[in-house]
C-alpha cells in the first residue's frame, strides 16, 4: 500500500516533471506572454467547422422539397422505394435501407460505391398531408416505411450553435473597450489605462520669464526645478524635498502658467491632468486614471505631474454633502496611496493647483503630501505692469502709452484679465483701421473688463437717465468731499453690462493694503453718495442703490466683526467658522447678544453716515444739479474735468471724519 503510494508519487513526479519540495504553482518562471484572446483563432476554428460539417452534409443524401401530389406520383411511378414518416414530413428515398448498408460497406471498402449514379442521391421530401389513401398506396407498391424522428442536427453544428453567439458577444465586447481605451489591445480589461488622454509634453515652451509678478513664488519653486535639474545635490546631503506641491491663488493668476514654467525650466516631461479628468461616470475609472498617471511618470522620470483644479476630487471626504461621491473619494484615495507610495527621490514632483484650498482634504495637506503652499496673488502695481509688459511685447503701441498709467487703473485685475486686455486693445484698434494701439483703447479695454460690455444700444428713458446721473455724481461729489479718499478719475453714464446703468471709478495712486478706519468710512460714504444724492433731489429713494447698499452695510459689519472697531467689542474679533459647502455660511461663533449688538451698531453706523452724507450733499445741491447737467449732456466726465467743477461749486460741508 505504502509501496504503491510512493510509486504512484513517482510516477507523478515523473509526468509534470516536479521537484520535491516545489509546489507546483511555482514552477519555473512564468511565461509572462499572455494568452491573447486573438478573433483569428476563432476565425480559424470556426472555418474548419464549418468545413467539416459541408463535408458530412455533403455525404449525406440530398433531398429535394417536392409537392404532395409529385411525391405520390414517384411513388406510383416506382423512383421511391422507401418513405420515412416524420412528424411533419415525408422523405422519400430512391433505395432501401439493405441497399443503402450494402453500399456504405462497398464504399468503405474499396471507396466505390455499386449505386453510384448521380441520381442515387437525390431524396424527396414533402409535408405531410391528411390523405387516408397513403399508406395504401405505399402497402401496394411495396415500399418500405417507417417512422422515425426528425433527423438530428450533427452534433458539430449544435455545438457551433451554442458557441457562436458567445464568440461573437466576445468579440463585440473587445471591439467596444478597445475603442474606449485608445489602442486597448492588452485583453479584456485594458479598457481602464486611458492612454489618450495622458500625454507628456516634452518641452512646454514657458519659463520664468513669461511669469510675471509673482516673483515670492517663483523663488519657492526655483528650488524644485533644481531638484529635477541636479537631484544628486540634495540626496547627497540626505535632504528631502517635497513629494507635492499646492500652488494656490484666485482663477487666472498664472498657476497654470507657473507650473508649466518649472518644467519648461527643468526640462523634464511634463503630465498635466485636470481634477475634472479624473471624475468620470464609471467608478472606478478615476483610480485605475491615477494609477496610470504615477505609473508612467515613475517610467518617465525625472517629470513632473501636475494636477490642475485638484478641488474637483480633493474635496474634503467629510464636507461631500449628502450621500457623499463614492467616486470622488476612490479616486481621492488612490492618489493619496500613490503619494505615500513613492519616494520623492524617483525624481516625479507632483504639483497642483486650486482656487479653493480651504475646501481640500486635510489628509492631502499632510506632510509626505502637498507638504509645501505656495500662494500666487493677486499682482500688485508693479506685478500688473511687468505682465503687461509680457504682453504687449508683440502689440504695436502709440509711443505715448504709458503702460503704468494703465496698470494703476487695472487694480484688483489679475494676470488673465491683463492679458485679455491687452488684446481686446489690440482688437479695438484693428477695428477702427488704425495701425497702432492707442492709451484710450487700453482704457476702454479696462473698463470692458471690469465692468462689463458696453452696451449702447440698451436706451434709458430720459427720466431714468436723469436718476442715475444724480445718482452717480452723488458718489463723485461724497467721494469729493470726502478727506484722504481715492481721486475720482471718471463719471459715466453709459450703461454697461447688466444691471450696472452708470459708475463712478476712482484711481487708487497707489496699491493699498491697510485702510484707517476713517478711510474705511469714507468708502462706506462714497457708496452711500449715490443714494443720498437722489433723495436729496427726488425725495424718494429707487432700487438702483442695491449694490451700494450691500457693500456698504457689508463694511460696516466687518469693521464690528472682523476689524474690532466697534466700540463694545473694540479689538475683538466676532468670527464666524468657515464652512465648506457652498451657500451655507457658517456658523457664528459669538453668543446671540452679540448678534445683536452687531446688528444695532450696524445699522447705528450706517443710519449715521446716511444722515452726514446726505446733510453734505443737501448743502451742496447746487453743485449736484450742475455736474449732473454736465454730466447728462456729454455721458462721461473726466477725472480732471469734474475737479475743476466740483472746486468750484462746492460750497461748504462738514467732513467729519
Ligand atoms: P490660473 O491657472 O491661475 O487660473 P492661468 O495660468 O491659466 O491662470 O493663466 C491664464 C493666462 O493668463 C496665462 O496663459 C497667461 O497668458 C496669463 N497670465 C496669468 N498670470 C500671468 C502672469 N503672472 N504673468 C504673465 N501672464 C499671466
Ligand atoms: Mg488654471
Ligand atoms: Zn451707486
Amino acid at each position: 500500500m505504502n509501496k504503491d503510494n510512493k510509486d504512484w508519487k513517482e510516477s507523478f513526479k515523473q509526468k509534470f516533471n516536479i521537484e520535491p519540495g516545489v509546489h507546483l504553482g511555482d514552477k519555473g518562471p512564468r511565461n509572462s506572454k499572455k494568452f491573447t484572446f486573438s478573433f483569428w483563432y476563432f476565425f480559424i476554428i470556426l472555418l474548419v467547422f464549418l468545413a467539416m460539417n459541408a463535408f458530412m452534409v455533403s455525404r449525406q443524401t440530398n433531398v429535394t422539397s417536392v409537392d404532395y401530389t409529385q411525391f405520390k406520383s414517384l411513388i406510383e411511378d416506382g423512383t421511391i422505394k422507401r418513405v420515412a414518416i416524420q412528424d411533419q414530413q415525408y422523405i422519400g428515398y430512391p433505395f432501401t435501407r439493405a441497399q443503402a448498408a450494402s453500399d456504405l460497406q462497398n464504399y468503405s471498402s474499396n471507396g466505390s460505391s455499386s449505386v453510384s449514379t448521380g441520381t442515387y442521391l437525390q431524396s424527396y421530401s414533402t409535408y405531410k398531408v391528411d390523405d387516408a389513401s397513403f399508406i395504401p398506396l405505399l402497402d401496394e407498391k411495396g415500399v418500405e416505411y417507417y417512422a422515425t424522428a426528425p433527423e438530428k442536427p450533427s452534433i458539430l453544428s449544435s455545438i457551433l450553435s451554442y458557441v457562436l453567439p458567445f464568440v461573437f458577444i466576445i468579440l463585440f465586447w473587445r471591439f467596444l473597450f478597445s475603442k474606449m481605451g485608445g489602442q486597448g489591445g492588452q485583453g479584456v480589461l485594458s479598457f481602464n489605462q486611458n492612454k489618450a488622454k495622458i500625454v507628456a509634453e516634452g518641452d512646454t515652451g514657458v519659463r520664468f520669464a513669461d511669469v510675471a509678478g509673482a516673483d515670492e513664488s517663483k523663488y519657492e519653486l526655483e528650488e524644485v526645478v533644481d531638484f529635477l535639474k541636479r537631484p544628486e545635490k540634495y540626496t547627497e546631503i540626505g535632504g528631502k524635498i517635497p513629494k507635492g506641491v499646492l500652488l494656490v491663488g484666485p482663477p487666472g493668476t498664472g498657476k497654470t502658467l507657473l507650473a508649466k514654467a518649472v518644467a519648461g525650466e527643468a526640462g523634464v516631461p511634463f503630465f498635466k491632468m485636470s481634477g475634472a479628468d479624473f471624475v468620470e461616470m464609471f467608478v472606478g475609472v478615476g483610480a485605475a486614471r491615477v494609477r496610470d498617471l504615477f505609473r508612467q511618470a515613475r517610467e518617465n522620470s525625472p517629470c513632473i505631474i501636475f494636477i490642475d483644479e485638484i478641488d474637483a476630487i480633493g474635496r474634503s471626504r467629510t464636507s461631500a454633502g449628502i450621500g457623499g461621491n463614492d467616486e470622488r473619494e476612490q479616486t481621492l484615495n488612490q492618489l493619496l496611496v500613490e503619494m505615500d507610495g513613492f519616494d520623492s527621490r524617483t525624481g516625479v514632483i507632483i504639483i497642483a493647483a486650486t482656487n479653493r484650498p480651504e475646501i481640500l482634504d486635510p489628509a492631502l495637506l499632510r506632510p509626505g503630501r502637498f507638504d509645501r503652499q505656495v500662494l500666487i496673488d493677486k499682482p500688485d502695481l508693479e506685478g500688473r505692469l511687468a505682465i503687461l509688459k509680457i504682453h504687449t511685447k508683440q502689440i504695436k503701441l502709440e509711443d505715448n502709452v504709458d503702460l503704468r498709467k494703465i496698470a494703476q487703473g487695472a487694480a484688483g485685475l489679475a494676470g488673465a484679465d491683463l492679458a485679455n486686455i491687452a488684446n481686446e486693445a489690440a482688437l479695438m484698434a484693428v477695428r477702427q483701421q488704425r495701425k497702432v494701439v492707442k492709451q484710450e483703447d487700453f482704457e476702454e479695454a479696462i473698463e470692458k473688463s471690469v465692468a462689463g460690455l458696453e452696451r449702447k444700444s440698451r436706451l434709458l428713458n430720459e427720466k431714468e437717465r436723469e436718476r442715475v446721473a444724480y445718482h452717480e455724481t452723488g458718489h463723485a461729489l461724497t467721494a469729493f468731499m470726502t478727506k484722504g479718499s481715492e481721486p475720482v478719475s471718471k463719471i459715466s453714464i453709459v450703461p454697461r453690462g447688466m444691471g450696472a446703468l452708470g459708475y463712478t471709478l476712482q484711481y487708487p495712486t497707489e496699491d493699498r493694503f491697510l485702510l484707517s478706519q476713517s478711510e474705511l468710512l469714507g468708502n462706506i460714504d462714497t457708496l452711500l453718495g449715490g443714494r443720498a444724492a437722489e433723495e436729496v433731489i427726488y425725495q424718494e429713494i429707487s432700487t438702483g442703490a442695491g449694490n451700494d447698499i450691500s457693500r456698504a452695510s457689508d463694511l460696516v459689519r466687518r469693521m464690528i466683526t472682523e476689524f474690532g472697531m466697534s466700540e463694545r467689542y473694540r479689538n475683538i474679533t466676532l468670527p464666524t467658522t468657515q464652512s465648506g459647502i457652498a451657500g451655507v455660511s457658517g456658523a457664528r461663533e459669538y453668543s446671540e447678544k452679540a448678534q445683536e449688538y452687531i446688528d444695532a451698531e450696524t445699522a447705528r453706523i450706517v443710519g449715521e453716515r446716511y444722515e452726514l452724507v446726505k446733510s453734505n450733499l443737501e448743502k451742496n445741491k447746487k453743485a449736484l444739479e450742475t455736474i449732473t447737467k454736465e454730466l447728462l449732456e456729454k455721458e462721461v466726465l473726466g477725472g480732471t474735468e469734474f475737479e475743476a467743477l466740483a472746486k468750484s461749486e462746492v460750497i461748504d460741508y462738514s467732513a467729519d471724519v
